[in-house]
């Protein structure tokens, strides 16, 4: 590691001890970044590195609601503000109780390098809240009611709004922040600012959203595998396929995985893990969808009705089945670790393509490079999400509507160049196939040049 390197990592864990994500996720960038920062000495002239990690803004506010019962209820809103050298700050908003300044901070600074790698003009940024719409304040066992999210979603932008535009900040969906919740929020944005504008993605169909935004990350992350298959002359066709979570991401992934002759034996959420020998079919993955989005309830149930599925309680998806092709890890952070790694190394796991962001801990990372899968970090091939979002950006400055084949021909070929571009990258400085290093240089390199070219700013 370079001296340069070193220093400014030093400086973060001094600045920022109390963050271990967002640590991790600059350590695993910074670390790949020796071979491009030696040819090119003028980003450390510049303090690239000692910039990008500091973010432009961080806005945390409080969120007053009420609850059904009449009962005044407090959350802590956030909004980082992490880069904007090449386009508005762009990234999606997590309501979940694990939300705070370390995992905000990580997601931004991923979302940076993401933006970077869709060939789009967007800056990096993450937002959310602590909120927990699954656990009501007052129901034991219940979730929060559809009246209680919009009152937070309402409030939650009350702040907001005053921070976002559709050419500074254009905040999307994460976790626990579906079609319900920016309808809520989108509402309340278009109250306050008195204007209809393309402030958030991920809007229902009817009020500017985008066909294909909500297949976008799960479709985009089994099209870049789709490339790294190709490359070595192999399809999807019969390849065993393991699946984390059950959200957006993992059930357009599995739908995808299915279209191309894949067989997906599992998907997962925090109650645990379903396994099918069989395979999932069409009409599972339905119904899973309809109970994960309309009912909002856990794979425990579904397992209880349907008999061609083992359910594993409090289980995660890598360590069920016999024999696997690939992986995709497309829950939550540090969802797969070095013993899950191993399990997958040794029963044949010959891909994995992160769906979630940064799911996997630095040492199953270690073991995926060493063994020289075909391994793709969740910043190239999650990007698919945040690229359709960037189209519909598009669509609305444009006021029109492209239709499901253009939008999904589109994506498809971002994918094709977020891969090419992250290839290409990592064989240029000596590591071909890495794609963990293709893919921070590549996005690294785009926003360092703005940076110098637009001073120090
Ligand atoms: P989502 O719809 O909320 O789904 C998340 C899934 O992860 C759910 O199945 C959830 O289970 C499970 N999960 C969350 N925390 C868990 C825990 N502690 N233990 C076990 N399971 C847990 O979210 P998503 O939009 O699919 O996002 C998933 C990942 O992809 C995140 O890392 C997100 O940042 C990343 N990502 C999303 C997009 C996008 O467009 N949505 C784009 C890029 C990256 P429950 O249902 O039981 O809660």
């Amino acid at each position: 590691m370079s001296k340069y390197v070193e220093q400014v990592l030093k400086d973060v864990q001094a600045k920022n001890a109390n963050e271990p994500e967002f640590i991790q996720a600059v350590d695993e960038v910074l670390t790949t970044l020796d071979p491009v920062l030696k040819a090119n000495p003028q980003y450390e002239k510049n303090a690239i590195l000692e910039r990008m990690v500091e973010p432009e803004r961080v806005v945390i506010f409080r969120v007053p609601w009420v609850d059904d019962k009449g009962v005044v209820r407090v959350n802590r809103g956030y909004r980082i503000q992490m880069n904007s050298a090449i386009g508005p700050y762009k990234g999606g908003l997590r309501f979940d109780p694990t939300v705070n300044l370390s995992v905000l901070k990580f997601l931004a600074f991923e979302q940076v390098f993401k933006n970077s790698l869709t060939t789009l003009p967007m800056g990096g940024g993450k937002g959310g809240s602590d909120f927990n719409p699954k656990v009501s304040p007052h129901t034991p066992g219940k979730r929060c009611s559809d009246a209680e999210v919009m009152r937070f979603c309402q409030s939650f932008m009350t702040e907001l709004f005053r921070h976002i535009g559709a050419d500074t900040d254009v905040p999307a969906g994460d976790m626990n922040v579906g079609g319900r919740e920016i309808g809520y929020m989108f509402g309340q944005y278009k109250r306050l600012a008195n204007e209809w504008t393309g402030v958030l993605t991920g809007k229902g169909l009817s009020f500017g959203g985008s066909l294909i935004r909500p297949e976008a990350t799960g479709y985009g992350d089994i099209y870049f595998a789709e490339n790294m298959l190709a490359m070595r002359g192999e399809t999807f066709e019969g390849k065993r396929c393991v699946i984390s979570g059950s959200g957006n991401v993992a059930s357009y992934a599995a739908e995808k995985l299915m279209q191309l002759g894949a067989k997906v034996l599992t998907l997962s959420d925090r109650s645990g893990a379903i396994y099918a020998e069989g395979g999932i079919t069409e009409k599972m993955l339905k119904d899973i969808m309809v109970l994960k989005n309309v009912k909002r309830g856990e794979l425990a149930e579904f397992a209880k009705k349907t008999k061609a599925v083992k359910f594993f309680a409090g289980k995660n998806s890598w360590q069920l089945a016999d024999k696997i092709d690939a992986a995709f890890p497309c829950a939550r952070q540090n969802e797969l670790n070095g013993k899950d790694a191993e399990y997958l190394l040794k029963h044949g796991c010959k891909l994995v393509g992160e769906g979630a962001n940064m799911p996997s801990t630095p040492d199953a990372i270690a073991a995926f490079v060493k063994a020289k899968i075909m391994y793709s970090p969740g910043k190239a091939s999650n990007a698919g999400g945040v690229a359709t979002s960037g189209l519909e950006m598009s669509q609305n400055s444009e006021r029109l509507s492209w239709t499901r084949e253009e939008v999904d021909a589109k994506l498809k070929g971002i994918m094709k160049s977020i891969h090419d571009n992250a290839w290409e990258a990592a064989a240029k400085y000596g590591q071909k196939g890495n794609y963990v290093m293709g893919a921070n240089i590549a996005g690294f390199v785009k926003v360092a040049d703005a940076m110098v070219a637009q001073g120090v700013c």
